[in-house]
């Protein structure tokens, strides 16, 4: 095995249990590991630290396997932490998964770059590190194995591939193909039963937004009664979820024609009478400064943009976009109404969006309260010693 030797004094994280190693941390590399090859990392005194997955091509140069330098990275190794990650969720050995859910979590799960996500009967997979990559075949036929699914597709069509110096791929990886559109249930005891469409082929991610799920119930049952203007609406998730919850109408905006032709759908396969939403086509930006002028107002306001910042660098753009519809939304916003503003960008923190969504209200001249917190839903849980796992944060504001 290869063995990577880190500059002095830069082992501090590793020790932290931190998996990720930089480029500029490390000192000296034996031989030339290919792309996802299993390196040994050692100290500068030559300690071992922890067996990782090689990536030549990218920043984060090495992402930590395990840090018991005894063991063997190998399809045993992975089916091991896979059945870890599924015990995690629920599902003991020789259990099936039931509704849909993310099965693993990459770092979180100690498997850096793999996302499984569970939409039954199909499983969608994305690897996003050359390790992943490196071990895809092993991966697949162990969940190919343990889980009965009807089909194992891939949507490693994103961005951060590129860093990892692997191109975009998608795919049928096992068995049969995705249909074009997926119907799930979302049940909760005590609450009415939601239907979603979903896109598994081409819609966003994986196909859906699973880590809305539970704050699509908690937002949902505060919607009763109330005129909702759902912004970055997708495929409505927060729509059915909203009039379950008794909204008094719900308007969708998003500025993919695709998205909101799904949602159109969703909301009439939930049996919604047509006339309590309606869906529009439209730059949230431009729309929220339109409905100001023409003095349109609302009883809730959700915020759920993609993510403005990837990285620290775009913070301060980011940070303005973020205010600027805020800022839009309090003056669209009847007293006593709801704000519902997420945030998806992992380097934007808590504290920093609240700072953000305070300013905001303060700028349109309103005043509030944060009612509630939210967060990304329990399977896509946060490793402690990597908060980088952290990204998705919600403030529900009770304006004055
Ligand atoms: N709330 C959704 C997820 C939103 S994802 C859910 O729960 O499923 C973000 C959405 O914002 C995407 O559908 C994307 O098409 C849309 N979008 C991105 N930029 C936009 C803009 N400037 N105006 C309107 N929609 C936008």
């Amino acid at each position: 095995m290869e063995t990577v030797t880190l500059r002095k004094g830069r082992d501090s994280s590793l020790l932290r249990k931190h998996p990720w190693v930089f480029s500029g941390a490390i000192a000296q590399v034996s031989g030339t590991p290919g792309p996802g090859e299993t390196v040994l990392l050692r100290d500068a005194a030559g300690k071992p630290l922890g067996l990782a997955a090689w990536s030549p091509s990218s920043q984060i140069r090495a992402r930590v396997w395990t840090f018991d330098t005894d063991r063997q990275v190998d399809a045993g190794f992975l089916a091991e932490r896979m059945a870890a990650s599924l015990y995690r969720r629920g599902i003991a050995e020789r259990d099936q998964p039931g509704a849909a859910m993310r099965l693993v979590y990459g770092e979180s799960d100690g498997l850096p770059g793999l996302v499984v996500d569970w939409y039954p009967p199909f499983l969608v997979c994305q690897f996003l590190s050359a390790g992943t990559e490196r071990w895809k075949q092993e991966i697949v036929a162990w969940l190919a194995d343990r889980i009965r699914c009807r089909g194992i597709h891939e949507r490693s069509d994103v961005g951060v591939r590129a860093h990892e110096g692997l191109p975009q791929s998608r795919g049928v990886l096992h068995g049969e193909a995705p249909p074009a559109t997926l119907e799930l249930l979302d049940r909760c005891p005590g609450q009415s039963d939601m239907r979603f469409l979903i896109d598994i082929p081409a819609g966003h991610k994986t196909g859906f937004y699973l880590d809305q799920a539970a704050n699509r119930r908690v937002v949902g049952a505060m919607a009763s009664g109330r005129e909702v203007l759902n912004c970055f609406s997708y495929t409505g998730g927060f729509a059915v979820a909203c009039l379950a919850g008794g909204a008094r109408h719900v308007c969708n905006v998003d500025s993919s024609e695709p998205a909101l032709a799904l949602c159109e759908r969703t909301l009439a396969l939930n049996d919604l009478p047509a006339d309590l939403y309606s869906n529009v086509a439209a730059n949230v930006f431009e729309l929220l400064r339109a409905y100001r002028k023409e003095g349109r107002q609302f009883d809730m306001l959700i915020l759920d943009p993609p993510k403005f910042a990837d990285t620290r660098s775009h913070l301060k753009k980011a940070a303005r976009a973020y205010k600027d519809i805020a800022m839009q939304a309090a003056h669209l916003l009847r007293p006593s109404g709801i704000l519902v503003n997420f945030s998806c960008s992992a380097a934007i923190d808590l504290s920093l969006f609240q700072k953000i969504t305070a300013d905001a209200l303060l700028d349109a001249g309103r005043s509030g309260q944060v009612i509630r917190y939210l967060h990304q839903h329990e399977d896509h849980p946060v490793a402690l010693p990597f908060p980088e796992s952290q990204y998705l944060k919600g403030l529900v504001c009770r304006l004055d």
